[in-house]
C-alpha cells in the first residue's frame, strides 16, 4: 500500500496509508477552543479539555497532516528531560532551584502517565519502559556525566533513581567497547512517534473534537482564527506550532532548529546477542554534538543528533528530506559505536525542534484574550508536551493546580536577534561543538577543552 505522508520520517513511511487516513468533519463558524496544529501538543490539549469538558466543541487547524511536524518524527525518547536551561531560569528572581525540581519531578511522573493513558486508550505505539543510559566514551565526556549526575540529583533526582556504572557494569547492559562509564536512569520509555500521535488522534477525534488537515491557519487574533478562505470564531485560541511559531506570529521568539536521524535496517539476532541491549533502554551520551538512539520495537537502531543545524532565514524543515554528507556523519558515529557491524541506512530524515532564545519552554495564556501558546521544547518535548497541554487545561479552566505555578507559565523569552547574526551565532556555536569534540578525542583531554563553553553561550545555552 502507498504511503501518502509527506513526512519523511521512517515512522511516517513504515505505516500503512490507512492509518493516515482520517475524516474531514464539517466547518463550524465559531468553537470553544481552537486548536493550531495536530502535533502531540495540540492533540494532547484536546484529549484534556474533551474529558474536563465533553459538551465544548473543539477544533484542531493543521497545516499539513496529523503529525507532520515534530511529533511524527522524532528519535522517540519518551525522557525525564526538561525542556529548560536551569541557569538561565534561574536569572529571573521569580524562579527559584525549588520550581526547577518541581517541574523534574512532573515531568518524571510524566511517563507513567503517558503510559497509563496508552493503555487505557489503547493507543499501541511500542511504549516499553527501559529507562535511559547516558554513555561517555572518552575521559573529558566521562567528567562531563560526573557534573551532569550531580546536577540532576541537586535538581530534583533520588539517588536511587540514576545509577553510576563504571565500564563493566555498563557494558552488561549495553556492550559498546569504546564506553568508559554511563549513568542509568530508572525512567524513560522507548515509543513510536507516528503511531502515538496518530493513535491520539483517533482517540481526540472519537471524543467529538473536529480536526482539519491540509488547513493553514493564516492569523490569528482575539477570538478569530483566519484560514484561507475564512475567519473562525473560538473563545479559545491555542497556537502549539512549535518550530513554525514565527511564520505564524513573526515576533522572533521561536526558530526552528533541525535534528537529523538516521534509522538501520533490521539488525540481525547474532548482533543482539554480542551486544545485548535487552531492556531497550534509550541511549545518549556527552559528546558536544550529541547523539541520541532507540532500539526499535522491529530491532532495528534509530540513531540521531549531528546534521546542518539551521537553515539561512528560519526556513523549516520542509518534508524533512537530508543530505549525503549528514546521513554520513551519523553512521560513522554509529560505527565508532559498534565497529563490527555493517549498518545499512533504511531511511534518513529529519525535522525542526522549536528553540527559544534562552532554550527554556513557555506555556503562556492570556484569561480576558483567550489567546494562548505553547512552544519551545527543543529537543525534549515528547514528555514535556503532554504536561505543557495538561497545564494550559488547567489554565483555560481558571483553575489553580500544581501545573500552573511551574517555571513555564508565562515565561516571557527573550528574541532572537535577526539575520545574519542569527546564522553566523548558530552555525558558530555548532562549528565550535564539533571542533570541541576532536579536539578532546585527539589530545585525550581529562576535561572539556576550554573554548567548549564559549560555543554554549554564544546560544545561550549556558
Ligand atoms: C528530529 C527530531 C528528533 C526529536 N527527538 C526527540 C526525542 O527523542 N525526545 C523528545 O523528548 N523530543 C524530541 N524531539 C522534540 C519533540 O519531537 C517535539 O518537542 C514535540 O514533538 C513538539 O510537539 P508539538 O506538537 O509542540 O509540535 P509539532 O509536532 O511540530 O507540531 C506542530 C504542528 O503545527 C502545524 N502547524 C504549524 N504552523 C501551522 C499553521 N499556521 N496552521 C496550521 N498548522 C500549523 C505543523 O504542520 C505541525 O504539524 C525531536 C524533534 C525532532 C525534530
Amino acid at each position: 500500500m502507498k504511503n501518502h505522508a509527506q513526512n519523511l520520517s521512517f515512522w511516517m513511511q513504515s505505516l500503512p496509508a490507512n492509518m493516515l487516513e482520517f475524516p474531514q468533519p464539517i466547518l463550524q463558524s465559531e468553537y470553544d477552543v481552537a486548536i493550531v496544529g495536530a502535533g502531540f501538543s495540540g492533540l494532547w490539549l484536546a484529549y484534556y479539555l474533551k474529558q474536563a469538558q465533553p459538551e465544548w466543541k473543539i477544533a484542531i487547524f493543521e497545516a499539513k497532516h496529523i503529525g507532520y511536524g515534530a511529533s511524527g518524527r522524532n528519535g522517540g525518547w519518551l525522557s525525564t528531560n526538561i525542556p529548560i536551561v536551569i541557569g538561565n531560569l534561574l536569572k529571573n528572581p521569580r524562579w527559584a532551584k525549588q520550581d526547577v525540581v518541581h517541574l523534574q519531578r512532573q515531568i518524571i511522573d510524566t511517563i507513567a502517565e503517558v503510559a497509563n493513558v496508552c493503555e487505557r486508550e489503547q493507543i499501541d505505539c511500542d511504549l516499553h519502559q527501559g529507562g535511559l543510559m547516558f554513555i561517555a566514551t572518552s575521559d573529558a565526556q566521562a567528567s562531563r556525566l560526573q557534573d551532569y549526575h550531580a546536577e540532576e540529583l541537586a535538581h530534583g533526582f533520588l539517588p536511587h533513581e540514576i545509577q553510576w556504572l563504571g565500564a563493566d557494569a555498563a557494558k552488561q547492559h549495553i556492550n559498546i567497547d569504546i564506553m568508559q562509564a554511563a549513568t542509568h536512569y530508572q525512567y524513560g520509555a522507548r515509543i513510536h512517534p507516528a503511531k502515538l500521535v496518530l493513535g491520539l488522534a483517533r482517540k481526540v477525534i472519537a471524543l467529538g473534537v473536529d480536526i482539519f488537515e491540509n488547513t493553514p491557519v493564516q492569523n490569528l487574533s482575539t477570538h478569530t482564527v483566519y484560514l484561507s478562505h475564512q475567519a473562525v470564531k473560538g473563545q479559545h485560541i491555542i497556537a502549539c506550532t512549535e518550530g513554525y511559531t514565527d511564520q505564524l506570529l513573526q515576533d522572533g521568539k521561536v526558530i526552528p532548529v533541525n535534528s537529523s536521524i538516521i534509522m538501520t535496517q533490521v539488525l540481525p539476532a547474532s548482533f543482539w546477542e554480542r551486544v545485548g541491549w535487552q531492556n531497550n533502554e534509550l541511549l545518549g551520551d556527552m559528546a558536544h554534538v550529541y547523539m541520541y538512539a532507540q532500539k526499535t520495537a522491529d530491532y532495528r537502531i534509530l540513531f540521531g543528533g549531528r546534521g546542518a543545524p539551521y537553515q539561512y532565514g528560519s526556513r523549516d524543515a520542509g518534508d524533512g528530506e537530508l543530505d549525503h554528507v549528514t546521513t554520513a556523519q551519523l553512521l560513522q558515529r554509529l560505527r565508532e559505536l559498534f565497529p563490527r557491524q555493517d549498518f545499512q541506512v533504511d531511511t534518513a530524515w529529519k525535522g525542526s525542534l522549536g528553540v527559544t532564545r534562552d532554550w527554556n519552554a513557555s506555556v503562556t495564556f492570556d484569561d480576558k484574550t483567550g489567546l494562548g501558546f505553547i512552544y519551545g521544547f527543543g529537543g525534549n518535548g515528547v514528555a514535556p508536551t503532554h504536561l505543557a497541554a495538561r497545564t494550559m487545561t488547567d489554565r483555560i479552566l481558571g483553575k489553580h493546580t500544581a501545573l500552573t505555578t511551574l517555571p513555564w507559565n508565562d515565561y516571557v523569552c527573550p528574541t532572537w536577534e535577526g539575520e545574519p547574526w542569527r546564522w553566523l551565532g548558530i552555525q558558530s556555536m555548532y562549528q565550535l561543538l564539533g571542533l570541541a569534540d576532536q579536539v578532546e578525542n585527539r589530545l585525550q583531554l581529562k576535561k572539556s577543552v576550554f573554548f567548549a563553553n564559549t560555543a554554549y553561550q554564544i546560544c545561550g545555552l549556558e
